[in-house]
């Protein structure tokens, strides 16, 4: 007995010096590893909407070391047991320590980009389909553009939980159907929703024939009921339905709810006519409406987990990359009049690599004002969410020499309003959390993290603009020091967080969670 406890005494030292050896991957970054958890959350700027099921595993694993050294301790009065079962240990562990070497080695490879070629089976079926489904959506509906749609959903969830129970709902008839209008106005819960913001959204389905979207939104929201106020996390799925034969209105008309025939914004009787121009906007005959909506999720948000880190759980996974690439980039090559592989480039280098370390710099002390233009106004929303959240703390998540590794073209899309551009950054740094003494109480400032996300850039169909100086407003030159909540430049009052004059970046997604 005592030879065997010496054999794995010995095995688990050797494993445990070995471990050292394997790059750790265990920390996690604030734009990173983290999602929901079902316990705790730790989050970021981009992590507003990412799930997790596993706690941290980093626990699990220093409890295991604990339990060897109470074994140890302990007073084995002891079953002598054969020999050849502490060499069948032995050679057990000697096969796990090869096996890891091996993935190492693997892992290795992978960084380092040798196996970055897209291949057949990299290419989703779903995404396929969905491709598929959307295309023929937009070739009976050239308007029909992803962005906008997304801007619309957006608009409808947060209007209808910031007019719940309040007498303007009725605005939303249009968009409403007429149960849930009547339903909403017996409805005497005295909730109030404050702080709508709305993290991430994926099409989940696509249905041509009858016109129907499914998108699964995952947002967080205060409640206040009877003086109680209460934070929460939630996804929901909202489907949303309309006329197959209808062209989406133009985009100032999709963005602000506004009347699909005169423009008027939020003025409708229940039963959906507007008061302005009287006319009655039917379910479905002018615009997408809500057909259905589920919660599938949702948590109380506790701010006690803003300084965990888990494991990042997506960096090793394969890129996705969407099906009409190919096509799209050929498109936007011919539209602008430029050579592919040049302006690829020019993209990573000027655009993707600057935005990444101002926006994440900007991030790490606590304050936006001097990226408000490059965001888009839900992602401006959705950061300063989690920074309040941190400064309510007395915490900052720092994202220190943060360096970009390689970036991919995972997919672009070309509509008539919107050019949009997503790439997943492979990028590393040292991600902590310290407190407002300087002291660090989550992840490590020494080692670094390495992590990818997938950045979604969107820019007016048409703009030229790719690079500009980054300090200054991209429409009048004056520099971008008072663009305020809204990104509307002071000096010239336009609106630059649109993308109507260059680049903004509209989504970031954890690499986990990224679907295409
Ligand atoms: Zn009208
Ligand atoms: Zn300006």
């Amino acid at each position: 007995m005592k030879r065997l406890l010496f054999i794995i005494e010995v095995s688990l030292l050797t494993l445990l010096v070995i471990s050292t050896l394997v790059p750790e991957v265990t920390y996690a970054r604030p734009g990173g590893g983290h999602s929901y958890n079902s316990t705790k959350k730790k989050s970021s700027p981009s992590s507003t909407n990412t799930y997790s099921t596993n706690n941290a595993s980093s626990e699990k694993e220093s409890s295991y070391w604990d339990d060897v050294e109470v074994d140890k301790n302990r007073d084995v009065s002891g079953v002598d047991l054969p020999d050849w079962i502490g060499y069948a240990i032995f050679g057990l562990i000697v096969l796990v320590l090869v096996w890891v070497g091996i993935n190492s080695v693997i892992e290795k490879i992978r960084e380092k980009g040798l196996v970055s070629v897209p291949s057949k089976e990299d290419i989703n079926e779903n995404m396929v389909n969905m491709a598929a489904n959307l295309r023929r959506i937009k070739s009976v509906d050239p308007n029909f553009s992803g962005t906008l749609f997304f801007d619309f959903v957006s608009s409808v969830f947060t209007k209808f939980y910031a007019l719940h129970e309040k007498k303007e709902f009725k605005n939303l008839s249009p968009y409403l159907t007429t149960e849930e209008i009547i339903k909403h106005k017996k409805r005497k819960t005295k909730k109030e929703y404050e702080k709508i913001v709305i993290g991430n959204m994926n099409i989940k389905t696509v249905y041509p024939s009858t016109t129907l979207i499914s998108v699964d939104i995952e947002a967080n929201y205060t409640v206040l009921q009877r003086g109680k106020t209460t934070r929460y996390d939630v996804v929901e799925r909202w489907s949303f339905k309309r006329n197959p034969n209808l062209l989406s209105p133009v985009p100032e008309k999709m963005r602000e709810l506004a009347c699909p025939q005169c423009g008027a914004s939020l003025g409708f009787t229940d039963t959906g006519t507007c008061e302005s121009c009287g006319t009655l906007v039917k379910n479905g005959e002018m615009q997408w409406y809500v057909s259905s909506r589920n919660k599938l999720h949702q948590q109380v948000f506790e701010t006690s987990g803003l300084a965990h880190y888990e494991k990042e759980k997506g960096t090793r996974l394969s890129t996705i990359y969407h099906p009409d690439n190919e096509n799209q980039l050929k498109q936007f090559a011919d539209n602008h009049n430029i050579n592919t592989d040049a302006w690829l480039a020019k993209f990573d280098n000027k655009v993707v690599h600057e935005y990444f370390t101002k926006i994440y710099d900007a991030w790490s002390v606590n304050k936006l004002d001097k990226v408000r233009h490059l965001l888009s106004d839900r992602l401006f929303d959705s950061y300063m969410f989690w920074i309040a959240a941190y400064k309510a703390e007395g915490l900052t998540n720092k994202l220190d020499e943060l360096k970009i590794k390689k970036v991919k073209l995972a997919k672009i899309e070309l509509d008539k309003f919107y050019e949009s551009v997503t790439v997943r950054v492979f990028a590393s740094c040292k991600d902590y959390v310290m407190d407002n003494r300087g002291k660090v109480i989550g992840g490590s400032d020494r080692k670094n993290r390495k992590f990818s996300e997938y950045w979604t850039f969107i820019r007016r169909t048409g703009v030229k603009t790719d690079a500009y100086d980054y300090g200054t407003c991209p429409n009048c030159g004056a520099t971008a020091d008072k663009m305020g909540q809204s990104g509307t430049c002071e000096y010239c009052n336009t609106k630059i967080s649109n993308g109507d004059f260059s680049w903004v970046l509209a989504v970031v997604t954890q690499d986990e969670v990224y679907k295409g």
